[in-house]
């Protein structure tokens, strides 16, 4: 069993016209990026890139004059969702001389802008300099249909198909054409993988069959509780938290968790003011709510039966830094939904500040809290807080383990070969030798380094 070979020139499979390098994301969770080289080394090379996100933490990232291409190569920057470690060096990558075409979902494009907004505010840059790498992004990118196959450079060929994981996410099936062999060889990259029965998204898709799997390993070591339960839980521990009319406060990512968390709150029903304090957050939920496309059939039903499953009554946007500070002495009961999830900034601090010293608020963690991070500090109680903290670690964004395995096995055959990616070591290993068991026994498998 072959259990480094990262590099996939080493594998009976693949074709030396084909390049795969991994530039970021290979074995931690965040700045995915991944390059593809078709016919490197002659005039006709295709150089595709996929995902270019931030980096969190200590997470290594791989500086453009160290790329195997320089940036004003890339043909094509595909990016799989929205969300910051996949589009977060966008800008800079533009800046660095890429000038190729920028491919996503419908979904995606529309979320670019007020993500990649919201991160260009926290940078050096002027508004002048914002205002044109936006427009440059704009002009750069492109939305696509899910199931439909297109042709890029050189009779490569491409196909979208839902991921599952945010608005607009996807997995994409690469077809490159080997004229030699007569065969084509088929490449996915999973992107980020979604729970299934996430709210209002669908479930993955199922893959078509490939040669080579670059999959996605974040919560290959780990299952997580099914959504019944974890609603359950939400409803019983506000109920108690409510019950002294205190305030809950909810840190959460603008995007993904905070239209999860509308969501749930509008099925549990909950009878006191909710406020989403946060502009980012707010113009996400929008673009969620008038995407309905891209919605599973639940919420659309619920839509169609006259109940917006994002809206509901007692529940107040608020958009203004005034409005924020008049917030900030709101009486409870009420729950606040700010960001940022982590509470290392954004408008949740000023609230922690406020309200952590009452008895009678409570915290909700519903999101992974990073080492160091002022969230983590509160939940290991290196600081001194007098209200409730309550962490709820069902709420994911990703695949768990079981649900990786199920989608790697609905493939129609399995992969010839597969990589693990964006995944600490333990949960590539977990999950490298669950998937191993069920692929070909002939195979050169690969765990991603
Ligand atoms: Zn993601």
């Amino acid at each position: 069993m072959a259990m480094n070979t990262n590099n996939p020139q080493g594998s009976n499979i693949f074709p030396h016209h084909i390049k795969i390098d991994h530039l970021g994301g290979a074995d931690c969770v965040t700045g995915s990026c991944h390059l593809v080289r078709f016919c490197p080394e002659t005039d006709k090379t295709v150089n595709i890139l996929v995902d270019c996100g931030s980096t969190y933490g200590d997470d290594p990232e791989l500086p453009f004059d160290q790329f195997p291409v320089s940036p004003d190569q890339i043909d094509y920057l595909f990016l799989t969702h929205a969300h910051i470690d996949h589009i977060g060096r966008v800008p800079d990558l533009i800046d660095a001389g890429f000038s190729g075409e920028i491919i996503c979902t419908h979904a995606t494009k529309a979320l670019l802008s007020p993500m990649l907004h919201d991160a260009l505010s926290f940078s050096n840059r002027t508004d002048k300099d914002i205002n044109r790498i936006e427009k440059r992004i704009d002009d750069l990118s492109w939305g696509f249909e899910l199931y439909e196959t297109f042709t890029l450079k050189n009779g490569i060929t491409f196909k979208l198909k839902n991921a599952g994981h945010i608005l607009g996410s996807c997995f994409i099936l690469f077809t490159f054409p080997d004229t030699e062999a007569n065969v084509s060889i088929r490449v996915i990259f999973s992107g980020d993988l979604g729970s299934t029965d996430t709210p209002i998204l669908p479930d993955p898709d199922i893959p078509d069959s490939c040669d080579l799997l670059i999959m996605e390993s974040t919560y290959g070591d780990r299952l997580h509780p099914d959504r019944k339960s974890r609603v359950e839980n939400l409803r019983r521990l506000l109920d108690k938290a409510l019950a002294d009319n205190g305030i809950v406060y909810i840190p959460a990512f603008a995007l993904g968790r905070t239209q999860e968390l509308l969501y749930e709150l509008d099925r549990i029903g909950v009878k006191v003011p909710v406020f989403v304090d946060s502009p980012l957050g707010l113009k996400i939920t929008k673009i969620y709510s008038e995407l309905d496309a891209f919605w599973d059939k639940e919420a659309k039903g619920l839509k169609d039966r006259g109940d917006h499953p994002l809206d509901f009554r007692g529940l107040y946007g608020v958009n203004s830094y005034r409005d924020h500070k008049q917030l900030l002495d709101i009486k409870g009961p009420a729950i606040i939904i700010a960001g940022s999830g982590m509470c290392t900034g954004g408008r949740i601090v000023d609230h922690l500040k406020h309200g952590l010293e009452a008895p009678l608020n409570d915290i909700f963690f519903v999101g992974y809290q990073a080492k160091g991070t002022p969230g983590r500090k509160m939940i290991e109680k290196k600081v001194p807080v007098k209200a409730g903290i309550h962490m709820l670690t069902a709420y994911s964004a990703h695949a768990d383990q079981q649900m990786l395995v199920d989608w790697f096995k609905s493939m129609p055959v399995p992969p010839k070969e597969f990589r693990l990616i964006h995944g600490e070591d333990k949960a590539r290993k977990e999950l490298y030798m669950l998937l191993e068991s069920l692929s070909p026994k002939s195979c050169n498998l690969s765990p991603g380094s």
